[in-house]
């Protein structure tokens, strides 16, 4: 049988989350370009029942009492499957059947269905939902979400707004760059001014970092995210990155060289802050310049001031 619950894992957006698969594998309403299971995808956008929801909290259950460290309990449940979550007509009794355990439910969702009256009901119930924002240019979101020919975006976009007026819990966004796709200028600065009419709590900005289905896909470059970061804050007010390492932005360990990994997996970081932290905890220039020959971080260039960013990859 397929694995339905997995974890609890590290998350830098939701601390440490016990994951729920609630949908069998590869069922899902798009095709995206950077998805490892891209080609593989079974489409479909009919919601339908596919497991009984206390099957699935049983088995929560069961992990949750195996978990004997404190520690290690889990401080969100997120509905997460491989594919997407909304096509099971059962969320929201499963949404309210998890939230008895007393624990905050996230759900990760693509957003292609949140204009139907039923899963916008469904989605209401969780305390975190995260919203797909690739693109809100359609013949952009036909080449990177390859979305099912029954959907449409302009629906998709009043679904989100309608939904966002309505919701109290923590509405995020992410958006996943790939290059030459959806991460130019004027690209960026249409998404970031959608997400902006729905004030999201955050916009997220990610690359892929794990092999996508599709090969000649590639993510967008340091450089690029650096100009992203900037477009999204122009109208944003939290934006922070997901490239793949979980830094931390808001603790500071006293430790230059752990503190600037960290801190610049999440932001870039202008020439003047990385100086001014270089002396408060009186190192010197040298760990810099063996941060960059060690290929972890990179300085780079955006309006005139040099930025530093933790590298993707080495
Ligand atoms: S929405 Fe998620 S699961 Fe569906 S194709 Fe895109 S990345 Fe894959």
């Amino acid at each position: 049988m397929e694995r339905r619950i997995f974890g609890p894992v590290p998350s830098r957006r939701l601390g440490k989350s016990l994951g729920v698969n609630n949908i069998p594998h590869k069922i899902c309403t798009y095709q995206c370009l950077y998805c490892q299971i891209g080609k593989a995808i079974k489409m479909q956008v009919n919601r339908q029942e596919y497991f009984k929801p206390e099957d699935l909290v049983n088995e929560v259950k069961t992990v949750l009492s195996s978990i004997k460290n404190h520690h290690e309990y889990p401080d969100y449940i997120t509905i997460v499957p491989d594919g997407e979550p909304t096509l099971d007509s059962n969320l929201g009794e499963l949404i309210e059947k998890l939230k008895d355990l007393k624990l905050p439910v996230a759900v990760i969702t693509n957003a292609s269905l949140i204009n139907l009256p039923d899963v916008q009901r469904d989605l209401l119930k969780a305390d975190y939902v995260s919203v797909k924002a690739d693109t809100f240019n359609t013949e952009t979101w036909k080449k990177i979400n390859i979305p099912h020919k029954n959907l449409n975006l302009n629906e998709i976009r009043s679904g989100i707004s309608s939904f966002a007026r309505q919701y109290t819990g923590k509405l995020v966004t992410e958006t996943m760059l790939v290059k030459g796709i959806n991460d130019s200028y004027n690209e960026l600065e249409n998404t970031a001014r959608f997400v902006k009419t729905f004030e999201a709590d955050t916009a997220y900005i990610a690359i892929p970092t794990r092999p996508p289905a599709f090969k000649n896909i590639q993510p967008s470059d340091e450089g690029t995210v650096i100009k992203a970061y900037h477009v999204f804050k122009e109208h944003v007010d939290k934006v922070e990155l997901l490239t793949g390492y979980e830094g931390n932005a808001f603790s500071s360990t006293g430790n230059f060289r752990e503190d600037i990994l960290s801190i610049t997996a999440v932001h870039p970081m202008r020439e003047d802050a990385v100086l001014e932290l270089l002396h408060k905890t009186n190192d010197n220039n040298s760990i810099l310049a063996l941060l960059i020959e060690d290929k972890l971080i990179e300085k780079l260039q955006y309006n005139g001031h040099n930025y530093f960013l933790r590298k993707f990859r080495k």
